[in-house]
């Protein structure tokens, strides 16, 4: 670390140099209007309808605004002006091609290719390291889940004879679809690999993840043997996840690879819960926040410890946790800059994170979506919603953005 004096993230001057007043006071509006449950309520129903039936302005309006303050642009080469202003502040950018929800062999094909088409335009850019990648973007959610149904009915210990066992079940058409699927992921990881390019491989809903996990194992053992290409995330919302972080570890000793994992709170808990309640089974998330918080806690310093073996990422907004891993850097003297710590946060969001620990010397970068505007509409429509609480992650922004304001005279 650069200094032995904690870090703050109250220093907005750093926070928001990247953006001209103009733009400050655009997002000030933005995250005013989010907080306001009203428009939240209808803007969220009005908005894919107003898409779908190509209502006049509805582009233009949403280009303006929301897509703006969380998009990176509707090409690739759009989103250059983007990864060239972050990295005049020393951040990095994780591309997230953010088309979602294609089906069948055809949607997977072009997804794949799209994938590999994000990894060779990053390898060509200075400032864009890490790619991520969503398995149900190439593959079939419900062979996913008849692989997890199958992996839970088998008595076999670990992951990866369990995910065998079970596809050792499926049927001729499963068998070659899963194939297919495979080849993909194994495309995309290879051309990360020889372009040095990361490959993030998101975690999503329990019912898929087992499989999800033994394929992101896989691709590990192959790419990760002298750095860290693959990376699996780990959701510590699920209660069994710490566990699950600890056989990793295992099996990449065992294995002899660098285990990279994404440690995230995890992103679809209501339909967890939901989930869970409707179908009779015990609920796979933790009983409370402060539990969540605990063994995201008790990730980060099982990764710190093992730092030599594990590349980790910690992605997310939450303050705290963010500052926890500055502090168990700094008591186990590692540099700011370790090739196996990573701080991302998503492009728009926690601007006073992601600044000021790039202004600690800390390896830091933006997740940024692009996509044309049609496509990236259920994307806005997570961070409409997870920015929708005044009392919540709006009501930090806005009092940030407020602040700095008044301290550039504007306010
Ligand atoms: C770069 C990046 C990549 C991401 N990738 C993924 C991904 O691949 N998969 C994924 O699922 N998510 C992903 N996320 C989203 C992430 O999982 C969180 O939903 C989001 O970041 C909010 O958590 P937090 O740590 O930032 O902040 P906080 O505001 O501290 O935590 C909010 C989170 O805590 C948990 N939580 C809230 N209330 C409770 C409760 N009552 N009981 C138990 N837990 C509770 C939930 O997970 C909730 O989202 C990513 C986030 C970032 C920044």
């Amino acid at each position: 670390m650069q200094t032995n004096t904690p870090i703050s993230f109250d220093n907005t001057s750093y926070a928001f140099a990247y953006k001209t007043d103009q733009e400050l006071k655009k997002a000030h509006f933005l995250f005013n209007m989010m907080g306001n449950p009203l428009i939240i309520k209808w803007g969220l129903q009005l908005m894919p309808l107003a898409i779908r039936f190509n209502l006049p302005f509805t582009q233009t309006i949403i280009r303006k605004t929301i897509f703006q303050q969380f998009v990176g642009g509707e090409t690739l080469n759009q989103t250059a002006a983007v990864a060239q202003k972050l990295s005049d502040y020393a951040v990095q950018v994780i591309l997230d091609y953010g088309v979602e929800g294609g089906i069948g062999d055809a949607a997977f094909d072009e997804a794949a290719s799209a994938f590999i088409e994000v990894i060779e335009y990053a390898s060509s850019q200075q400032n864009i390291p890490f790619m991520s990648i969503k398995v149900t973007g190439i593959a079939s959610f419900a062979l996913l889940e008849k692989i997890q149904s199958l992996m839970e009915a088998s008595d076999e210990k670990t992951l990866m004879k369990r995910y065998t066992d079970a596809i050792a079940q499926l049927n001729v058409e499963e068998t070659e679809s899963l194939h297919r699927s495979v080849g993909r992921l194994q495309q995309i990881c290879q051309a990360g690999y020889q372009r040095k390019i990361k490959v993030l491989v998101d975690a999503e809903e329990s019912w898929i993840q087992d499989p999800v996990d033994a394929l992101t194992m896989l691709m590990m053992d192959s790419f990760n043997k002298a750095s860290a290409v693959v990376y699996n995330t780990i959701q510590l919302y699920r209660h069994d996840r710490l566990a699950f972080l600890e056989k990793s570890h295992e099996a990449a000793k065992d294995r002899g690879f660098i285990l990279g994992v994404k440690l995230v709170r995890g992103a679809y808990m209501e339909k967890e819960r939901l989930r869970a309640k409707t179908m009779g089974y015990a609920d796979p998330i933790q009983k409370d926040k402060l539990a969540t918080d605990t063994d995201y806690n008790k990730a980060l310093d099982f990764c710190i410890e093992r730092i030599a073996q594990i590349a980790m990422i910690v992605a997310s907004h939450n303050e705290a946790s963010n500052l926890y891993t500055t502090t168990l850097m700094q008591t186990h003297q590692i540099d700011s800059h370790h090739p196996h710590i990573h701080f991302p946060q998503v492009y728009g969001m926690s601007d006073n994170i992601t600044f000021n620990l790039a202004k600690f010397g800390c390896s830091v970068s933006k997740y940024l979506p692009f996509g044309p505007i049609k496509d990236v509409v259920p994307y806005l429509m997570r961070r409409a919603q997870e920015n929708s609480s005044v009392a919540g992650q709006t009501g930090r922004e806005l009092g940030l953005i407020k602040k700095e304001l008044i301290r550039r005279g504007k306010g």
